[in-house]
């Protein structure tokens, strides 16, 4: 028997237990697979193109998403939620949207990829110029940094609200507030906090929010978007069809339509409505209250094991679910690997996207493993976790 003593453990072992929910979140809530079900079942026509009663369903849809993002997220108007293919292009498409040659960016060193490579490669084609603020040990960034940086020619400060490597929260209401004072828009990357920390557009200074459908919002990939409070010019990245105008060889200038060129992905989005339903009835702030009960205890388990390493703030207030460790003497890849071969528990080794935050932790060479908890995850899987953890240690060890 494989885990003699432990019979509470056989289950996990047997179905696995899913802790990489800051890559994607698994399992979606049963209204979300139902909600797209249905859709293909029952609707599953384009919306914004025809004149027949399910298109007109179908236009409904998407505008209820729209307005229920927007009260997701304190925004009160729906046309300004843009949908795009997830957050990387929503980043993407803003950054190049809005940077000229010449103009400077104010972000940190501890952005994903979706940020950073953007900016490097228009730093690179455009001659724009980057200043990273220093992150302090634990991973926070200090606003007066910001504000510090700021030169003539900032035209943009662009900071993820969590990180998905350790989890921390930056202090986006401070640091919105500074950009505010000082006219630049700022963007938030809120890939790794929308539906898992409550986001207000209003009091936390945000000019734009992107954000990805697929992780806490709890919709399928290919979802995601932007929420556009700022009146500054964006030139649209892709040209196509919108369903109207179809004349103008031009895209509209009219946001959500200049930005939304082809079919949109009404599968996802349907996805997507029964998603923020689901959150506007759960309400964020329970979510996020049960996953620091589980972030805390994992993190007070984590810590007490000898050959574990914990990196970031290590304090439950303060981060979402994204855990970093290293285990003593065991290659981060292999360790995962081990997870779960040995365990079936699901991980994600390596350096996470994040490349410039896993310098500063050191781990760039031999990555961390990072442990997703999500708003299913219980105490009783950290329990799991921590056998196994403690199984690697003596036998690897040995
Ligand atoms: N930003 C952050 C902070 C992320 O964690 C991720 C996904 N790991 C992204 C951007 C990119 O998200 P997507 O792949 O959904 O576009």
């Amino acid at each position: 028997m494989m885990f003699k003593g432990y019979p509470q453990f056989e289950n996990f072992y047997k179905n696995g237990v899913y802790l990489d929910n800051a890559a994607t979140s698994y399992p979606k809530p049963q209204c979300v697979i139902k909600s797209i079900n249905d859709y293909i079942l029952y609707n599953g026509v384009s919306s914004s193109r025809g004149a027949y009663k399910k298109a007109m369903e179908a236009d409904y849809m998407v505008y209820e998403t729209r307005k229920w993002i927007g009260e997701l997220f304190n925004h009160k108007k729906p046309s300004d939620i843009v949908f795009t293919s997830g957050i990387t292009e929503a980043l993407n498409g803003i950054m190049c949207g809005m940077l000229k040659e010449g103009d400077h960016v104010v972000t940190s060193s501890i952005e994903h990829n979706a940020v950073w490579r953007c900016l490097k490669t228009l730093e690179r084609d455009r001659n724009i110029s980057i200043t990273n603020v220093e992150i302090t040990k634990e991973g926070i960034t200090n606003p007066n940094d910001v504000e510090k940086n700021i030169q003539q020619n900032t035209k943009l400060i662009v900071f993820n609200h969590a990180s998905n490597v350790i989890g921390t929260i930056q202090p986006i209401r401070e640091i919105g507030a500074i950009a505010k004072q000082h006219g630049i828009p700022f963007l938030v990357d809120a890939a790794q906090s929308a539906g898992m920390l409550p986001i207000d557009m209003e009091d936390d200074n945000i000019s734009i929010l992107a954000f990805t459908g697929h992780k806490g919002l709890l919709a399928p990939s290919g979802t995601g978007g932007f929420v556009l409070n700022w009146d500054g010019d964006i030139k649209a990245w892709k040209s196509g069809g919108t369903g109207g105008n179809s004349a103008d060889p031009y895209m509209s200038e009219i946001t959500p339509n200049k930005y939304e060129a082809g079919t949109m992905n009404m599968v996802g989005i349907s996805g997507l409505h029964a998603s923020i339903r689901y959150l506007l009835d759960v309400g964020v702030d329970k979510i996020h209250n049960n996953e620091k009960e589980v972030i805390a205890y994992a993190l007070e388990k984590l810590e007490s094991i000898d050959g574990i390493r914990v990196f970031g703030t290590k304090d439950p207030e303060k981060m979402v679910g994204s855990i970093a460790i290293t285990i003593d003497g065991i290659d981060s890849g292999k360790g995962g690997s081990l997870l779960d071969k040995k365990y079936n528990i699901m991980v994600r080794s390596g350096i996470h996207c994040a490349p410039m935050l896993h310098k500063i932790m050191g781990t760039d060479k031999n990555g961390a493993i990072r442990i997703g908890i999500g708003y299913t995850t219980t105490k009783e899987e950290i329990d799991y976790l921590i056998y196994a953890l403690e199984e690697l240690l003596k036998g690897e060890l040995a």
